[in-house]
Order: structure tokens, then C-alpha cells, then sequence
């Protein structure tokens, strides 16, 4: 197969793990016989400092043009100014739109290995293995008005949480067909007690509901949802939820994994390239040294390969070799480690 794939790895660490991905991904190619073509290009802090935007027109449209992006991370203290007229968040949360990518799928599960990484107690973390859903673009970080001024002599600023049903329904049809291929339960997130676009919310997973009669249903209110991630999160398999509760509730969730350095993330669409990035941001406090935990980067790549090309037995085969590296011993700082982020990838590919 030819893949064509965008690399956009960003600030900081961005580079490092991304350089790591490409590693395992040359490994796959190699051994599955495909041939990979990478276009590179810059987004987010790096992007304004060469371009003045953290995302230019000709970046999103090579990555429009190609069959999948991969993403490091972007931000850093020095584009931190809340008054620049661009930011690096906002090269991110601009491609995500122009991508069209709607769903942001993040996979937590509990390595057994790993489970006194985690702060919870090792009883709570037994069999966690979840996929939260968060609908990524709209609701209320995209939402209109969104703005800041003086009204009746005060500082005033209002943003908008607002949703249509389509965007509603199409995110919440998506987490039912993963959960077919899982442990058939849904569990919609919502605030229907207080909310009117959590009450469409909710009739609208209701409706999505009865056209799957075997997949179990279930409603929880976000404050509910965010005790429950902590105090039985085995007892979660597909949580589905809008943008800014599932902003939240990933992260989290990610603390369930015991590093953020582990975790993966996809974002698709109806149509075009899918976005895959790791869920942690730039980590300016260990950029440049080499010690960045690699594996929420290359288990992005395999999730890639599973959601964009339908290669299903190589998007495993790198999740096996990350489960038998870090069986035996694998270890980054993050995780208590003394191994650098090079030799991390090595220990993975030398399971591939
Ligand atoms: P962060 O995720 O960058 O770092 C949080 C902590 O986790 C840090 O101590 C960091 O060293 C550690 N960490 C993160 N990833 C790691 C890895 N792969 N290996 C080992 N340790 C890791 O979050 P932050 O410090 O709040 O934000 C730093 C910058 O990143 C900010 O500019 C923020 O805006 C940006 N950010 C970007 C994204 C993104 O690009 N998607 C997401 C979150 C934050």
C-alpha cells in the first residue's frame, strides 16, 4: 500500500516523539511491505515564528492533499502572550475545522505493569480499558458571539455553547459503532439538568439509542461522569461527550494510564485525512533533552494505520510490541525510568 502521510510535529517535544513515530511506522513499512511517503511541515509556535501564523494556508492544504496527519504538540512559554494576535492553540484548533474532523477518539487503558504509575489504588485500576469520544468542533469553543467588551460600564465577555443536531448525532453515531466492536455500552455525558443543548443532547442519543438495540445505553451527568472516571472506571467502556466536558474528562482519564506520555489520540471525520497526535502538549520542561516518553506518539501512528488505512494487523502489531516493552521493563523518566526517548523506541521496535 502507498501511504502519504503529513508530519506536523510542532514545539518542544513535537519533534522528538515524532522523529520516534516515524521510526516504528519505517519498521511496519518495512516488514508489511508498504511504501510511506512523508511530507513535513510546520504548525503552532515554530509556525509563527517563521510565518507570523501558527498555521499557514499552503500547511493545511498538504495536509487536505495527503492521506492522514500526525501531530507532535505545539506551545511553549514563549508564544504564552494572551493578548498576541496569534497563538499556537489556535493553529490546532484551526486545522482541526479545516480538517473536519468532528471526533476525538482517546483510549485509556491500565497497563498491569504500569499500575503503581497511576495515583489510584491498583483494585480501582483493574480492567480499565475505555474510549472517550469528545465532539471536537463546536459547542462552546467555537461557538457565536464569543467575544470580549465594556457593557453598562463593566468588563463583560460571553461565549457560546451551542450545537445543531447533526453535529450532535453524527459524534454519538460514531461511538456506537466502536462500541460494537468493543464491550457494547455507551455512556452519553451530558449537564440535560441544566443545559438546553445538553437536553438536545440527550434526545438525540436517546434516538441513536434505539437504532441499536444491542449496544446498552446509558445517560450521566457530567459532575456524575467525572466521579465515576475515578471511583469505578472499569465499569466504562464508550463515553461520548461534547467538547468541553470531554476536554476535561480526557484529561482526566489520562491520569488513570499513569503518565500522559502514553496515550494516544485520533481525530476523524466524515471524509478526509484523520489527525493523530498524542494527547500531552509540548512539555517545555524536558524539551531538548531527550528523555520525552515516545509511546502516546507511536501508539497515535498505530491508531493511524487502524482508522485511516484499515491496517488493522500492523496498527496491533505496534500495540503489542509497546505492551511487551513495557512487560519487560521499558521505562521512561515518566514512568520511573532511566531509559531516553531513542532507546524507548528502540526496546518497541525490537518487539515489532
Ligand atoms: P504538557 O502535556 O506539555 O506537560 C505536562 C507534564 O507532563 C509536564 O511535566 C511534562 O514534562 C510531562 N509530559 C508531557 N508529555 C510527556 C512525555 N511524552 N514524556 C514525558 N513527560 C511528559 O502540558 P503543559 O505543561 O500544561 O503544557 C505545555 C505546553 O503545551 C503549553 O504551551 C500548552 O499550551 C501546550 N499544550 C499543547 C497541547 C497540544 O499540542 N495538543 C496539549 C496540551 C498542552
Amino acid at each position: 500500500m502507498n501511504l502519504h502521510i503529513t508530519l506536523l510535529p510542532g514545539d518542544g517535544i513535537g519533534p522528538e516523539v515524532i522523529a520516534e513515530a516515524v521510526r516504528v511506522l519505517d519498521a511496519i513499512a518495512a516488514r508489511y511491505n508498504h511504501t510511506i511517503r512523508y511530507t513535513e511541515r510546520l504548525i503552532g509556535g515554530c509556525s509563527i515564528d517563521r510565518f507570523g501564523q501558527s498555521l499557514t494556508e499552503e500547511t493545511l492544504a498538504d495536509c487536505l492533499a495527503s492521506d492522514a496527519v500526525l501531530l507532535g504538540a505545539v506551545g511553549g512559554p514563549q508564544w504564552d502572550d494572551l493578548n498576541a494576535k496569534d497563538r499556537p492553540e489556535r493553529g490546532l484548533l484551526a486545522l482541526r475545522k479545516g480538517l473536519g474532523v468532528f471526533a476525538n477518539l482517546r483510549p485509556v487503558k491500565a497497563h498491569p505493569p504500569l499500575i503503581d504509575a497511576s495515583p489510584l489504588k491498583p483494585e480501582k485500576l483493574a480492567g480499565v480499558d475505555l474510549i472517550v469520544v469528545r465532539e471536537l468542533t463546536g459547542g462552546l469553543y467555537f461557538g457565536q458571539p464569543k467575544e470580549r467588551r465594556l457593557r453598562n460600564g463593566y468588563e463583560w465577555a460571553v461565549d457560546t455553547l451551542e450545537y445543531y443536531d447533526y453535529e450532535i448525532r453524527r459524534v454519538i453515531e460514531l461511538a456506537f459503532r466502536l462500541a460494537a466492536g468493543r464491550r457494547k455500552k455507551v455512556t452519553s455525558v451530558d449537564k440535560a439538568n441544566v443545559l438546553e443543548s445538553s437536553r438536545l443532547w440527550r434526545q438525540i442519543a436517546t434516538q441513536v439509542g434505539r437504532e441499536h438495540s444491542e449496544i446498552t445505553l446509558e445517560h450521566v451527568l457530567v459532575d456524575t461522569a467525572a466521579m465515576r472516571l475515578i471511583a469505578s472506571p472499569a465499569a466504562l467502556d464508550v463515553v461520548v461527550t461534547e467538547n468541553m466536558f470531554g476536554d476535561i474528562l480526557t484529561d482526566e482519564a489520562s491520569v488513570l494510564a499513569g503518565s500522559m506520555g502514553l496515550l494516544p489520540s485520533a481525530s476523524l471525520g466524515e471524509q478526509g485525512p484523520g489527525l493523530y497526535e498524542p494527547i500531552h502538549g509540548s512539555a517545555p520542561d524536558i524539551a531538548g533533552r531527550g528523555i520525552a516518553n515516545p509511546i502516546g506518539a507511536i501508539l497515535s501512528a498505530a491508531m493511524m494505520l487502524r482508522y485511516s488505512f484499515q491496517l488493522e494487523a500492523e496498527a496491533t502489531a505496534i500495540e503489542q510490541a509497546v505492551e511487551r516493552a513495557i512487560a519487560d521493563g521499558a521505562r521512561t523518566a515518566d514512568l520511573g525510568g532511566t531509559l531516553r526517548t531513542t532507546q524507548m523506541t528502540d526496546a518497541i521496535v525490537a518487539h515489532l
